[in-house]
């Protein structure tokens, strides 16, 4: 089986967002989709690792908002490459609005939002899925949207040439020093397995 063939399938890229008493909170991820149009309802999966997740199984709502392709890679780095169990991740991110049902949706490097309500989650082991309600959205712009692959081309930035002998995670950069990596590695930044890593060096 050549698994490189999973890189072939086609993904957006999302902010996704909850809220937990006074708590908010955010995470990257490729894995928003819609699955039936009337209703209208959504499925996410999220790695149990982040704590949004956790969030989201305690509260029942979250929010997607869509990354266009005008989106920084700072976004990426507030979102994605911490945890919010050490950071507050709006403490310097404004670029956002608070929707009608109290969760934040992100206005900048976005072209609009959707708001749900979990009807169903899934245990699928290192992650949930959860199908969703849809309860609101908008459309911010007209930006297109960012897939995944125009993320790897022109939004995260060029690897340094490295003599390290090791592995680097083809999602976020961080470098693994080590001829072998463990089968059951995961990416301390973004919390991806090692099927994400390419050797290098
Ligand atoms: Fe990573």
């Amino acid at each position: 089986m050549d698994k490189k063939a999973m890189y072939r399938l086609s993904y957006g890229l999302f902010v996704v967002t909850a809220k937990e008493g006074e708590k908010d909170n955010g995470c990257i991820t490729n894995t928003v989709m819609q699955v039936t149009s009337a209703p209208n309802r959504i499925s996410l999966a999220v790695n149990k690792e982040n704590y949004t997740h956790d969030m989201i199984l305690r509260t029942g709502k979250f929010l997607a908002s869509v990354i266009s392709e005008d989106a920084s890679f700072d976004l990426f780095r507030n979102f994605g490459f911490q945890s919010g169990r050490d950071v507050d991740k709006f403490a310097d991110f404004t670029d956002v609005k608070r929707t009608g049902n109290g969760l934040y949706a992100v206005t900048k490097g976005t072209n609009a939002w959707i708001s749900a309500k979990v009807i169903q989650s899934v245990d699928l082991g290192s992650h949930t899925l959860f199908l969703a309600e849809v309860e609101d959205a908008e459309v911010l712009s007209d930006s297109p949207s960012a897939t995944y692959a125009y993320y790897q081309d022109h939004i995260k930035p060029k690897p340094e040439k490295t003599k390290t002998v090791g592995w680097r995670c083809r999602i976020c950069g961080y470098i693994y020093e080590g001829e072998e990596l463990p089968a059951d590695f995961i990416c301390p930044i973004c919390k991806h397995g090692a099927e994400d890593f390419e050797k290098i060096g």
